[in-house]
């Protein structure tokens, strides 16, 4: 229908988000053409989100300000867990069972590679945790790492093959993940 034009348009920016299918996203549009105060909190946030989330210049994590909060604390354990988004950090805070530093490493190129260098020079790390969901590229991954950085004399270790290969963290309940870190191995 035409004179529906804003309200399909709303379905179909709602239906490129993930985990959103036509069903969800005619759904959650109606709800929204309904409702219009949840609608403004809605588009507030959003436009928040928008304008002060940013990458933090150090490891990547998201952050309100060019240093996280993580980073800025001194007073975190002296490892690293390396983790393939920002999304692994709030699933590992949450967790309670970690208290070191991360490195959210998406691609791997020079500039990543001297960034992680400086961090570990810089928050003087003993050990490097490769905190990546297991699988055969993770693996081939954290060998070039530990190659990478063999010279700076650090510990390195894996987490816990708690977590079943092949399963993103995000499919892992919050327990488990933390005793995959716990129950971290040397390697
Ligand atoms: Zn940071």
């Amino acid at each position: 229908m035409k004179d529906l034009t804003s309200l399909n348009e709303l379905i179909e920016a709602l239906e490129e988000l993930p985990s959103i299918g036509k069903k969800s996203a005619t759904r959650l549009a109606l709800f929204l053409a309904k409702d219009k105060f949840r609608a403004m909190k809605l588009i507030n946030a959003i436009e928040n989100v928008v304008t002060n989330i940013k990458e933090c210049t150090i490891c990547g994590n998201f952050s309100e300000y060019e240093i996280c909060e993580i980073c800025y604390n001194p007073n975190r354990e002296k490892t690293l867990a390396i983790v393939e988004n920002p999304k692994d950090i709030m699933i590992i805070e949450e967790s309670g069972s970690y208290k070191g530093y991360y490195f959210v490493l998406n691609h791997l190129d020079d500039e990543k590679i001297q960034k992680l260098k400086n961090l570990i020079e810089e928050k003087e790390i003993k050990e490097v945790i490769f905190a990546f969901s297991p699988s055969v590229e993770s693996e081939a991954r954290s060998l070039y790492l530990e190659d990478k950085l063999k010279d700076l004399g650090v510990e390195f270790s894996q987490i816990a093959q708690g977590v079943p290969t092949g399963v993103h963290f995000e499919n892992v309940d919050i327990n488990s993940l933390a005793k995959a870190i716990k129950l971290r191995h040397k390697i």
